[in-house]
């Protein structure tokens, strides 16, 4: 089954679907924009999972389009997918390093048994992937992926992004 896609403006710590997706840094240890944010209102717990996950499989960091569960602490959530994004001029725009944050994202959702799952725009801020080439990679990602997920949300923080997000709908 395909998901269905829905589109919000706003915050995706505020979200209540069973699972958030964190744009992380491979470190998880925690950064700025989303990260910052899922930390911040999350509390404590998420970056002790974080390290804990460190410590045991990924002392080298996650690797660029791969994801890992943590709890959501006080989150609405119960899970946080944290998945690092492609840096847009690192990765050349190399559009799969992309897709397989997403793809990774709900195969891990699907492990978890999460039923609706909240992402953000991935790689669009601090990592500079720009926002309609980033909107055409995740929305399709998303068509094409086999999942158990039933709703996928897109929470996008700003009016532009929201706009090109929705426009990919016809
Ligand atoms: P990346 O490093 O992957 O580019 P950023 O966190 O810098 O990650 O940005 C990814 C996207 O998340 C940007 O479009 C940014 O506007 C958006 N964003 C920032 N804070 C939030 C939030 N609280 N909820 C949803 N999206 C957010």
């Amino acid at each position: 089954m395909s998901p269905t896609i829905t589109f919000v403006l706003g915050d995706i710590t505020q979200q209540d679907t069973d699972a958030i997706v964190n744009a992380a840094n491979s470190s998880l240890l925690g950064g700025g924009g989303v990260d910052g944010a899922i930390h911040r209102a999350g509390g404590p717990d998420i970056l002790a999972a974080c390290r804990a996950l460190r410590a045991s499989y990924y002392g080298k960091g996650l690797p660029t389009g791969q994801a890992v569960a943590t709890p959501a602490g006080r989150l609405r959530a119960r899970w946080v997918i944290h998945t690092v994004g492609p840096v847009f001029q690192v990765s050349g725009g190399d559009e799969s390093l992309l897709a397989s944050c997403y793809r990774e994202s709900l195969r891990v959702a699907d492990e978890l048994g999460a039923r609706t799952v909240a992402f953000p725009a991935i790689s669009t801020g601090i990592y500079r992937w720009p926002v309609e080439d980033a909107a055409r990679i995740a929305v399709a990602t998303v068509r094409q992926t086999p999942t158990d997920v039933e709703e996928v949300r897109f929470v996008l923080f700003d009016e532009k992004a929201y706009e090109t997000f929705t426009s990919q709908v016809g």
